[in-house]
C-alpha cells in the first residue's frame, strides 16, 4: 500500500497531523501537540519484575488516564501480560513550555519480538492509535561446514552454530537418521541459515535453517526449506521428497545425545534377537518423543522394562519406550499423540544399568529392527510445486557455492 508523501513543509520532528490516519505506521519521532515550542523528548524505561505497563507509565509521571488509554490501545497489537523484564519502552514526550521540562505523552514504542516493533501514538483528538512495524535488522547468511568429531550437536556448536539452530538440525535429521548409531567419525555436515543483527552489531535473532546436509557414511542427506503451500514451510530433499517419515529414527528431543562412537560410559546395545530394540544412551530427564502420530495403548510398569509406553500407529506399526523416569503430564492409555510430542523422560527404571531409552518398533505385534525398517516417506512435491521447488533449490545451491568460494576478487 503506497503511503502518500507529506506535502506540507515543517520541522523534521513535526509531521503534519493530517498524515496520521488510523492504520498507517507512525514515524518514529512524531509530535501531536501543535503549538508546543520545544522539541519532543525521548525517555527510555525498563520494565521491572512484576511491573505492568500502566505501573511503569504512572511511575514515570504519566497521567493515569493516558496510561490506561495507551495500555488499552497497545493491547490490540501485543499481549501485555507477556512483557519481558528488562525490556526497553521508549516514551516520546511533547516538548514542554519550559526548556528541559517534558510535556504530555505523545507516544511510545517497544520491541514485540526480535523482528517487530509496536507502539502507540496520540492523534490530534487526544486518543491513541496503535501500530506495528518491521524492525530494521541487518540480515547475513551464515554458512557452516564441518566434520563430525564427537556429535552433530557439539561439532555444529564448535563451528559457530547457535544451540537453538542445532536442535532444529537434530530434529530435521531425526526422521531419517539414528543420530546415535549412524553418525560415524569422518561424517560431514553443511548448514545455511540467516543471522539478524541490530545496528550496533549485536545478534538479534537467527532465521530458520534454509539448507542442511549430512554426509553420513555412504549416504548424503540434504534438505531444503521450501514454502510448499502459502504459509507452510517444510523440508524437502533435492528430488522434492519430504523430510518427514511416518516414524522418527531418533525418538529423543535432545541434540546433546552423543554419537555411539564417542560414548564410553554406557554400553550401547545394537538390535539382536535377544534384545529386540535399540538403546539410546542419554542423560536422565532427556525428553522422549512419540515416533509417530498414534494412540497410547499401554502406559505403566512392565517388569524388566520399568516405566513403559506403547503407541499404536497406522499401517500395523507400534512403538514402545522403556526404562522411563517419568511420563509426560496427562499422558494415559487411550490418548492420541502427535509425532514429536514429548511423552516421557529418560530414566533407568526396571532392569537397567544406567539412564537410557530402550526403543522398540513392532510390526503386527512383533519386534523388528528399526534400522532395517523401510518406512514410507512423507509427501512428495508434484507439478507446479515441484517446478517452483526446482528453482528454489537452484538458487540455494548457487548461494552455497558463492559462500563457499568467498567474495569476488577486486577488479585490478
Ligand atoms: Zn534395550
Amino acid at each position: 500500500m503506497p503511503v502518500p508523501a507529506p506535502t506540507m513543509p515543517g520541522p523534521a520532528w513535526a509531521p503534519p497531523v493530517a498524515m496520521l490516519q488510523p492504520g498507517l505506521p507512525l514515524p518514529a519521532r512524531s509530535i501531536f501537540e501543535p503549538g508546543m515550542g520545544a522539541a519532543p523528548v525521548e525517555r527510555a524505561l525498563e520494565i521491572r519484575k512484576g511491573q505492568s505497563l500502566i505501573a511503569l507509565l504512572t511511575r514515570a509521571g504519566i497521567h493515569a488516564g493516558d496510561a490506561h488509554g495507551v495500555a488499552r490501545e497497545l493491547a490490540t497489537v501485543m499481549d501485555l501480560r507477556r512483557l519481558k523484564v528488562g525490556e526497553k519502552v521508549t516514551l516520546t514526550l511533547a516538548g514542554g513550555r519550559k526548556p528541559g521540562v517534558a510535556g504530555a505523552l505523545s507516544g511510545l514504542r517497544m520491541k514485540k519480538d526480535a523482528h517487530t516493533e509496536v507502539g502507540v501514538g496520540r492523534l490530534i483528538d487526544g486518543s491513541f492509535q496503535s501500530f506495528e512495524r518491521q524492525r530494521r535488522l541487518r540480515r547475513d547468511p551464515v554458512h557452516i561446514r564441518g566434520g563430525i568429531v564427537s556429535s552433530l550437536y557439539t561439532d555444529g556448536v564448535r563451528h559457530g552454530a547457535p544451540a537453538a539452530v542445532m536442535l532444529d538440525v537434530f530434529r530435521l535429521f531425526s526422521y531419517s537418521v539414528d543420530l546415535q548409531r549412524d553418525i560415524q567419525p569422518g561424517d560431514r555436515f553443511e548448514l545455511l541459515f540467516d543471522r539478524y543483527s541490530e545496528a550496533d552489531g549485536a545478534v538479534a535473532d537467527y532465521g530458520e535453517i534454509e539448507y542442511a546436509a549430512l554426509q553420513n557414511g555412504g549416504q548424503r542427506l540434504r534438505f531444503y526449506r521450501f514454502e510448499s503451500e502459502p504459509g507452510t514451510f517444510e523440508y524437502f530433499d533435492a528430488g522434492g521428497k519430504g523430510a518427514r517419515r511416518a516414524l522418527l529414527a531418533t525418538p529423543l528431543d535432545s541434540a546433546r545425545i552423543t554419537s555411539s562412537f564417542g560414548k564410553r560410559r554406557h554400553p550401547i546395545l545394537g538390535y539382536s534377537r535377544m534384545h529386540r530394540g535399540v538403546d539410546f544412551g542419554a542423560p536422565t530427564g532427556t525428553p522422549i518423543r512419540a515416533a509417530g502420530d498414534g494412540t497410547v495403548v499401554a502406559r505403566g510398569w512392565k517388569g524388566a522394562y520399568g516405566r513403559y509406553i506403547r503407541i499404536r500407529h497406522s499401517g500395523g506399526y507400534q512403538t514402545a519406550y522403556a526404562h522411563l523416569r517419568r511420563y509426560a503430564r496427562g499422558l494415559r492409555q487411550g490418548k492420541r499423540v502427535k509425532q514429536g510430542q514429548v511423552i516421557g523422560y529418560v530414566g533407568s527404571s526396571g532392569l537397567s544399568t544406567g539412564p537410557h531409552l530402550h526403543y522398540e518398533v513392532l510390526v503386527n505385534g512383533r519386534q523388528v529392527n528399526p534400522v532395517k525398517l523401510k518406512l514410507p516417506s512423507g509427501k512428495s512435491l508434484k507439478g507446479d510445486a515441484l517446478a517452483r521447488f526446482g528453482l528454489h533449490r537452484e538458487e540455494i545451491d548457487r548461494k552455497l557455492l558463492e559462500l563457499a568460494v568467498g567474495p569476488q576478487a577486486d577488479a585490478g
